[in-house]
Protein backbone atom coordinates (compact mmCIF):
# COMPACT_ATOMS: atom_id res chain seq x y z
CA UNK A 1 0.00 0.00 0.00
CA UNK A 2 1.98 3.28 -0.99
CA UNK A 3 4.78 2.06 -1.78
CA UNK A 4 5.74 4.66 -4.49
CA UNK A 5 4.90 7.18 -2.21
CA UNK A 6 6.68 5.83 0.85
CA UNK A 7 9.96 5.45 -1.68
CA UNK A 8 9.67 8.91 -2.57
CA UNK A 9 9.62 10.17 1.22
CA UNK A 10 12.46 7.99 1.95
CA UNK A 11 14.82 9.68 -0.67
CA UNK A 12 13.50 13.26 1.04
CA UNK A 13 14.16 11.83 4.30
CA UNK A 14 17.91 10.55 2.98
CA UNK A 15 18.47 13.58 1.08
CA UNK A 16 17.66 16.34 3.58
CA UNK A 17 19.38 14.59 6.46
CA UNK A 18 22.08 14.57 4.24
CA UNK A 19 22.32 18.30 3.73
CA UNK A 20 21.76 18.99 7.46
CA UNK A 21 24.85 16.44 8.19
CA UNK A 22 27.10 18.16 5.92
CA UNK A 23 25.91 21.79 7.53
CA UNK A 24 26.56 20.38 10.64
CA UNK A 25 30.24 19.21 9.39
CA UNK A 26 30.79 23.13 8.19
CA UNK A 27 30.00 23.91 11.15
CA UNK A 28 31.70 21.83 13.43
CA UNK A 29 35.08 23.15 11.65
CA UNK A 30 33.90 26.80 11.88
CA UNK A 31 33.09 25.99 15.33
CA UNK A 32 36.50 24.60 16.51
CA UNK A 33 38.15 27.69 14.71
CA UNK A 34 36.27 29.80 16.50
CA UNK A 35 37.14 28.28 19.74
CA UNK A 36 40.59 27.39 19.36
CA UNK A 37 40.91 31.64 18.38
CA UNK A 38 38.99 31.94 21.53
CA UNK A 39 41.77 30.02 23.80
CA UNK A 40 44.42 32.23 22.05
CA UNK A 41 42.81 35.63 23.63
CA UNK A 42 43.54 34.03 26.99
CA UNK A 43 41.71 36.86 28.80
CA UNK A 44 38.42 36.37 27.76
CA UNK A 45 35.68 36.71 29.72
CA UNK A 46 32.83 34.93 30.51
CA UNK A 47 29.97 38.18 29.30
CA UNK A 48 28.27 37.27 26.45
CA UNK A 49 28.92 40.66 25.18
CA UNK A 50 32.48 40.17 25.46
CA UNK A 51 32.11 37.12 23.34
CA UNK A 52 30.48 39.47 20.98
CA UNK A 53 33.32 41.98 20.57
CA UNK A 54 35.64 39.04 20.43
CA UNK A 55 34.22 37.48 17.72
CA UNK A 56 33.66 40.56 15.28
CA UNK A 57 37.36 41.80 16.34
CA UNK A 58 37.97 38.98 13.76
CA UNK A 59 40.23 37.00 15.94
CA UNK A 60 40.34 33.95 13.24
CA UNK A 61 42.46 35.06 10.95
CA UNK A 62 45.49 33.12 12.14
CA UNK A 63 43.34 30.22 12.79
CA UNK A 64 42.08 30.43 9.72
CA UNK A 65 44.79 29.72 8.35
CA UNK A 66 45.69 26.46 10.03
CA UNK A 67 42.57 24.82 8.73
CA UNK A 68 42.39 26.24 5.42
CA UNK A 69 46.03 27.10 4.62
CA UNK A 70 45.52 29.51 1.60
CA UNK A 71 42.12 30.80 2.11
CA UNK A 72 42.92 33.36 5.00
CA UNK A 73 41.57 36.37 3.21
CA UNK A 74 38.42 34.34 2.00
CA UNK A 75 37.46 32.66 5.90
CA UNK A 76 37.97 36.07 7.52
CA UNK A 77 35.14 37.07 5.15
CA UNK A 78 32.66 34.87 6.01
CA UNK A 79 33.85 34.38 9.72
CA UNK A 80 32.38 37.85 10.48
CA UNK A 81 28.29 38.58 10.79
CA UNK A 82 25.87 37.76 13.29
CA UNK A 83 25.36 34.23 11.70
CA UNK A 84 28.26 32.68 12.27
CA UNK A 85 28.36 34.33 15.75
CA UNK A 86 25.01 32.27 16.44
CA UNK A 87 26.57 29.25 14.56
CA UNK A 88 29.19 28.99 16.50
CA UNK A 89 26.72 29.92 20.08
CA UNK A 90 24.48 26.84 18.75
CA UNK A 91 27.58 24.92 18.33
CA UNK A 92 28.94 25.26 21.74
CA UNK A 93 25.63 23.71 23.31
CA UNK A 94 25.94 21.22 20.92
CA UNK A 95 23.55 22.42 18.32
CA UNK A 96 23.11 22.85 14.48
CA UNK A 97 20.97 25.78 13.25
CA UNK A 98 19.20 24.58 10.13
CA UNK A 99 18.89 27.60 7.16
CA UNK A 100 16.40 27.32 3.97
CA UNK A 101 19.63 27.01 1.58
CA UNK A 102 19.96 23.84 3.29
CA UNK A 103 16.96 22.40 2.80
CA UNK A 104 16.16 24.14 -0.94
CA UNK A 105 16.89 21.33 -3.63
CA UNK A 106 15.49 18.78 -1.03
CA UNK A 107 12.24 20.27 0.21
CA UNK A 108 11.92 21.52 -4.48
CA UNK A 109 12.35 16.91 -4.49
CA UNK A 110 9.73 16.44 -2.37
CA UNK A 111 7.19 19.08 -3.89
CA UNK A 112 7.99 17.31 -6.94
CA UNK A 113 7.47 13.98 -5.50
CA UNK A 114 4.37 14.86 -3.56
CA UNK A 115 2.90 16.08 -6.97
CA UNK A 116 3.85 13.26 -8.69
CA UNK A 117 2.21 11.53 -6.63
CA UNK A 118 -1.42 12.54 -7.08
CA UNK A 119 -0.89 14.45 -3.67
CA UNK A 120 -3.37 17.61 -4.95
CA UNK A 121 -1.35 21.38 -5.25
CA UNK A 122 -2.70 22.92 -2.00
CA UNK A 123 -2.27 19.99 -0.02
CA UNK A 124 1.71 20.11 -1.15
CA UNK A 125 2.12 23.53 -0.61
CA UNK A 126 1.05 22.64 2.82
CA UNK A 127 3.36 20.02 3.70
CA UNK A 128 6.22 21.47 2.00
CA UNK A 129 5.16 24.91 4.81
CA UNK A 130 4.83 22.63 7.55
CA UNK A 131 8.01 21.03 7.17
CA UNK A 132 10.06 24.31 6.42
CA UNK A 133 8.70 25.61 9.32
CA UNK A 134 9.19 22.50 11.83
CA UNK A 135 12.71 22.61 10.26
CA UNK A 136 13.72 26.09 10.02
CA UNK A 137 15.75 27.94 12.46
CA UNK A 138 15.57 24.73 14.25
CA UNK A 139 18.42 23.48 16.38
CA UNK A 140 19.61 19.63 16.37
CA UNK A 141 20.50 18.95 19.34
CA UNK A 142 23.79 16.47 18.61
CA UNK A 143 22.10 13.55 20.72
CA UNK A 144 19.18 13.50 18.15
CA UNK A 145 20.09 12.25 14.51
CA UNK A 146 19.40 14.41 11.32
CA UNK A 147 16.50 11.79 10.19
CA UNK A 148 14.88 11.92 12.94
CA UNK A 149 14.74 15.65 12.89
CA UNK A 150 13.68 15.05 9.41
CA UNK A 151 11.38 12.41 9.79
CA UNK A 152 9.51 14.77 12.61
CA UNK A 153 9.33 17.56 10.64
CA UNK A 154 7.17 15.39 7.88
CA UNK A 155 5.21 13.08 10.39
CA UNK A 156 3.90 16.50 11.10
CA UNK A 157 3.47 17.91 8.41
CA UNK A 158 1.51 14.89 6.86
CA UNK A 159 -0.42 14.24 10.05
CA UNK A 160 -1.44 17.86 10.03
CA UNK A 161 -3.46 17.10 6.51
CA UNK A 162 -4.50 13.76 6.87
CA UNK A 163 -6.37 14.29 10.39
CA UNK A 164 -8.30 17.04 9.03
CA UNK A 165 -11.97 16.63 10.84
CA UNK A 166 -11.47 13.13 12.77
CA UNK A 167 -13.88 12.18 14.63
CA UNK A 168 -14.65 8.86 16.36
CA UNK A 169 -17.22 7.19 13.78
CA UNK A 170 -17.63 3.87 16.26
CA UNK A 171 -18.66 6.43 19.17
CA UNK A 172 -21.26 8.19 16.80
CA UNK A 173 -22.96 5.00 15.85
CA UNK A 174 -22.98 4.28 19.75
CA UNK A 175 -24.22 7.55 20.71
CA UNK A 176 -27.00 7.95 18.04
CA UNK A 177 -30.64 7.21 18.39
CA UNK A 178 -31.21 4.08 16.28
CA UNK A 179 -31.73 3.47 13.12
CA UNK A 180 -28.85 5.27 12.48
CA UNK A 181 -29.24 6.19 8.93
CA UNK A 182 -26.14 6.24 6.43
CA UNK A 183 -26.33 7.01 2.71
CA UNK A 184 -23.35 6.58 0.60
CA UNK A 185 -22.89 8.24 -2.97
CA UNK A 186 -20.11 7.96 -5.27
CA UNK A 187 -19.66 7.08 -9.00
CA UNK A 188 -20.27 3.52 -9.85
CA UNK A 189 -17.52 0.79 -10.17
CA UNK A 190 -15.32 2.55 -7.45
CA UNK A 191 -16.77 -0.34 -4.79
CA UNK A 192 -19.44 1.63 -3.04
CA UNK A 193 -21.71 -1.43 -3.05
CA UNK A 194 -18.64 -3.62 -1.67
CA UNK A 195 -18.27 -0.80 0.56
CA UNK A 196 -21.80 -1.10 2.24
CA UNK A 197 -21.01 -4.87 2.63
CA UNK A 198 -18.40 -4.31 4.62
CA UNK A 199 -19.24 -1.83 6.67
CA UNK A 200 -22.49 -3.77 7.39
CA UNK A 201 -19.30 -6.64 8.38
CA UNK A 202 -17.40 -4.66 10.22
CA UNK A 203 -20.99 -3.31 12.16
CA UNK A 204 -21.78 -6.68 13.24
CA UNK A 205 -18.44 -7.33 14.16
CA UNK A 206 -18.97 -4.42 16.86
CA UNK A 207 -22.56 -5.74 17.49
CA UNK A 208 -24.48 -3.66 15.50
CA UNK A 209 -27.43 -4.70 12.95
CA UNK A 210 -27.91 -3.11 9.96
CA UNK A 211 -30.25 -3.60 7.10
CA UNK A 212 -28.97 -2.59 3.70
CA UNK A 213 -31.29 -0.67 1.20
CA UNK A 214 -30.64 -0.17 -2.57
CA UNK A 215 -31.15 3.33 -3.83
CA UNK A 216 -29.39 2.69 -7.19
CA UNK A 217 -32.83 2.28 -8.86
CA UNK A 218 -30.93 4.31 -11.91
CA UNK A 219 -28.46 1.26 -12.97
CA UNK A 220 -29.63 -1.93 -14.30
CA UNK A 221 -28.04 -4.39 -12.67
CA UNK A 222 -28.23 -2.73 -9.56
CA UNK A 223 -29.94 -4.82 -7.10
CA UNK A 224 -28.83 -8.21 -8.14
CA UNK A 225 -24.99 -6.52 -7.37
CA UNK A 226 -26.10 -5.99 -4.12
CA UNK A 227 -28.23 -9.12 -3.55
CA UNK A 228 -25.36 -10.85 -4.14
CA UNK A 229 -23.90 -9.26 -1.21
CA UNK A 230 -26.84 -9.26 1.37
CA UNK A 231 -27.31 -12.58 1.02
CA UNK A 232 -23.63 -13.92 1.58
CA UNK A 233 -23.81 -12.02 4.56
CA UNK A 234 -27.57 -13.03 5.59
CA UNK A 235 -28.47 -9.67 5.43
CA UNK A 236 -32.01 -8.10 4.72
CA UNK A 237 -32.16 -6.18 1.56
CA UNK A 238 -34.69 -2.89 0.64
CA UNK A 239 -35.14 -3.29 -2.92
CA UNK A 240 -37.50 -1.43 -5.46
CA UNK A 241 -37.90 -1.58 -9.54
CA UNK A 242 -35.44 -0.46 -11.35
CA UNK A 243 -36.63 3.70 -12.07
CA UNK A 244 -38.14 3.82 -8.33
CA UNK A 245 -37.78 6.55 -5.86
CA UNK A 246 -34.71 6.19 -4.10
CA UNK A 247 -35.54 7.89 -1.51
CA UNK A 248 -38.27 5.43 -1.14
CA UNK A 249 -36.56 2.95 -1.05
CA UNK A 250 -34.34 4.87 2.10
CA UNK A 251 -37.44 5.55 3.88
CA UNK A 252 -38.83 1.96 4.10
CA UNK A 253 -35.25 0.80 5.05
CA UNK A 254 -36.02 3.19 7.79
CA UNK A 255 -39.29 1.76 8.70
CA UNK A 256 -37.76 -1.96 8.39
CA UNK A 257 -34.84 -1.15 10.78
CA UNK A 258 -37.32 0.79 13.09
CA UNK A 259 -39.67 -2.64 13.06
CA UNK A 260 -37.34 -4.78 13.70
CA UNK A 261 -35.12 -3.10 16.24
CA UNK A 262 -32.11 -2.70 13.57
CA UNK A 263 -29.26 -0.52 14.43
CA UNK A 264 -28.13 1.10 11.07
CA UNK A 265 -29.47 1.25 7.95
CA UNK A 266 -27.46 1.37 4.88
CA UNK A 267 -28.76 2.89 2.12
CA UNK A 268 -26.48 2.85 -1.56
CA UNK A 269 -27.35 5.80 -3.85
CA UNK A 270 -26.84 6.24 -7.97
CA UNK A 271 -23.64 7.48 -8.23
CA UNK A 272 -24.06 9.66 -11.24
CA UNK A 273 -22.94 13.15 -11.50
CA UNK A 274 -23.74 13.93 -15.08
CA UNK A 275 -24.77 17.18 -13.13
CA UNK A 276 -24.33 18.09 -9.89
CA UNK A 277 -28.05 19.03 -9.86
CA UNK A 278 -29.51 15.62 -11.01
CA UNK A 279 -27.12 14.52 -7.78
CA UNK A 280 -28.64 17.58 -5.42
CA UNK A 281 -32.14 16.91 -6.44
CA UNK A 282 -31.70 13.23 -5.67
CA UNK A 283 -29.47 13.71 -2.44
CA UNK A 284 -32.35 16.74 -1.21
CA UNK A 285 -35.21 14.38 -1.33
CA UNK A 286 -33.44 11.83 0.74
CA UNK A 287 -32.52 14.35 3.05
CA UNK A 288 -36.00 15.61 2.90
CA UNK A 289 -37.86 12.04 3.46
CA UNK A 290 -35.55 10.33 5.42
CA UNK A 291 -33.18 13.23 7.03
CA UNK A 292 -29.89 10.98 7.24
CA UNK A 293 -27.44 10.98 9.69
CA UNK A 294 -24.26 11.02 7.39
CA UNK A 295 -23.61 11.42 3.76
CA UNK A 296 -20.57 8.69 2.95
CA UNK A 297 -18.66 9.32 -0.28
CA UNK A 298 -16.91 6.44 -1.26
CA UNK A 299 -14.19 6.55 -4.21
CA UNK A 300 -10.93 4.49 -5.26
CA UNK A 301 -7.37 5.11 -4.33
CA UNK A 302 -6.01 4.28 -7.39
CA UNK A 303 -7.61 7.09 -9.54
CA UNK A 304 -5.65 9.41 -7.65
CA UNK A 305 -6.36 13.26 -8.93
CA UNK A 306 -10.09 12.01 -9.98
CA UNK A 307 -10.92 11.19 -6.62
CA UNK A 308 -9.84 14.06 -5.11
CA UNK A 309 -11.59 16.04 -8.05
CA UNK A 310 -15.17 13.93 -7.49
CA UNK A 311 -14.74 14.25 -3.57
CA UNK A 312 -14.86 18.16 -3.60
CA UNK A 313 -17.94 17.90 -6.26
CA UNK A 314 -19.49 15.68 -4.04
CA UNK A 315 -19.09 17.79 -1.14
CA UNK A 316 -20.04 20.64 -3.32
CA UNK A 317 -22.99 19.05 -3.90
CA UNK A 318 -24.41 17.43 -0.85
CA UNK A 319 -22.43 18.28 1.68
CA UNK A 320 -20.65 14.65 2.85
CA UNK A 321 -19.30 13.84 6.40
CA UNK A 322 -16.83 11.80 5.22
CA UNK A 323 -14.68 9.38 3.01
CA UNK A 324 -14.29 5.93 2.18
CA UNK A 325 -11.40 5.86 0.30
CA UNK A 326 -11.66 1.76 -1.30
CA UNK A 327 -8.51 0.13 -3.43
CA UNK A 328 -6.41 1.29 -1.06
CA UNK A 329 -4.52 -1.92 -1.37
CA UNK A 330 -3.71 -1.65 -4.82
CA UNK A 331 -3.03 1.92 -4.71
CA UNK A 332 1.03 3.29 -4.49
CA UNK A 333 0.93 6.51 -4.93
CA UNK A 334 -0.70 7.67 -2.07
CA UNK A 335 -2.29 10.85 -3.16
CA UNK A 336 -5.42 10.67 -2.65
CA UNK A 337 -5.42 9.46 0.65
CA UNK A 338 -2.77 12.37 1.87
CA UNK A 339 -4.99 14.98 -0.27
CA UNK A 340 -9.06 14.00 -0.04
CA UNK A 341 -9.41 15.14 3.86
CA UNK A 342 -8.04 18.26 3.55
CA UNK A 343 -9.65 19.58 0.44
CA UNK A 344 -12.84 18.42 1.64
CA UNK A 345 -12.52 19.38 5.02
CA UNK A 346 -14.11 16.23 5.91
CA UNK A 347 -12.32 13.22 7.55
CA UNK A 348 -11.38 9.68 5.39
CA UNK A 349 -13.08 7.07 7.76
CA UNK A 350 -12.75 4.38 6.21
CA UNK A 351 -10.00 2.63 4.19
CA UNK A 352 -10.92 -0.55 1.75
CA UNK A 353 -7.48 -2.90 1.74
CA UNK A 354 -8.99 -5.97 -0.30
CA UNK A 355 -12.04 -7.39 -1.49
CA UNK A 356 -13.10 -9.58 1.14
CA UNK A 357 -15.62 -8.63 3.86
CA UNK A 358 -13.51 -8.11 6.15
CA UNK A 359 -11.11 -5.70 3.96
CA UNK A 360 -12.50 -2.94 5.53
CA UNK A 361 -9.76 -0.31 8.00
CA UNK A 362 -10.76 2.58 10.12
CA UNK A 363 -8.59 5.20 8.83
CA UNK A 364 -5.88 6.11 11.29
CA UNK A 365 -4.25 9.14 10.51
CA UNK A 366 -1.43 8.36 13.10
CA UNK A 367 -1.09 4.81 11.72
CA UNK A 368 -1.13 5.56 7.83
CA UNK A 369 2.08 8.42 8.53
CA UNK A 370 3.57 5.69 10.45
CA UNK A 371 3.17 3.41 7.34
CA UNK A 372 4.63 5.73 5.35
CA UNK A 373 7.50 6.30 7.29
CA UNK A 374 8.04 3.26 7.74
CA UNK A 375 7.99 3.59 11.76
CA UNK A 376 5.46 0.25 12.05
P1 LIG B 1 -19.69 -0.06 -7.25
O1 LIG B 1 -20.10 -0.08 -8.69
O2 LIG B 1 -19.12 1.24 -6.87
O3 LIG B 1 -20.76 -0.50 -6.32
O4 LIG B 1 -18.46 -1.07 -7.15
P2 LIG B 1 -18.39 -2.53 -6.54
O5 LIG B 1 -18.66 -2.53 -5.10
O6 LIG B 1 -19.17 -3.47 -7.36
O7 LIG B 1 -16.83 -2.82 -6.72
C1 LIG B 1 -16.19 -2.81 -7.98
C2 LIG B 1 -14.99 -3.77 -7.94
O8 LIG B 1 -14.03 -3.27 -7.05
C3 LIG B 1 -15.35 -5.16 -7.43
O9 LIG B 1 -14.65 -6.11 -8.20
C4 LIG B 1 -14.84 -5.15 -5.98
O10 LIG B 1 -14.47 -6.44 -5.54
C5 LIG B 1 -13.63 -4.27 -6.12
N1 LIG B 1 -13.28 -3.62 -4.83
C6 LIG B 1 -14.10 -2.94 -4.01
N2 LIG B 1 -13.39 -2.49 -2.93
C7 LIG B 1 -12.12 -2.92 -3.09
C8 LIG B 1 -10.92 -2.78 -2.31
O11 LIG B 1 -10.86 -2.15 -1.23
N3 LIG B 1 -9.77 -3.36 -2.81
C9 LIG B 1 -9.78 -4.04 -3.99
N4 LIG B 1 -8.63 -4.56 -4.39
N5 LIG B 1 -10.88 -4.18 -4.74
C10 LIG B 1 -12.05 -3.65 -4.31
Amino acid sequence: MFDGLKDKLSSFREDAAEEVEEKADAVDTEAEAAADADATSADAEAAPDAVDTDASSAPTADEGSAVEPDGDEAADDESSGPGRLKRAAAFATGKVIIEEEDLEAPLQDLELALLSSDVEMSVADRILDTVREKMLGEARAQVQTTDQLVTEALHDALLDVISVGQFDFEQRIAEADKPVTIVFTGVNGVGKTTSIAKLSEWLDDRGYSSVLANGDTYRAGANEQIREHAEALDRKLIAHEQGGDPAAVIYDGVEYAEANDIDVVLGDTAGRLHTSNDLMAQLEKIDRVVDPDMTLFVDEAVAGQDAVKRAQEFDDAAAIDGTVLTKADADSSGGAAISIAYVTGKPILFLGVGQGYDDLRRFDPEELVDELLGEH
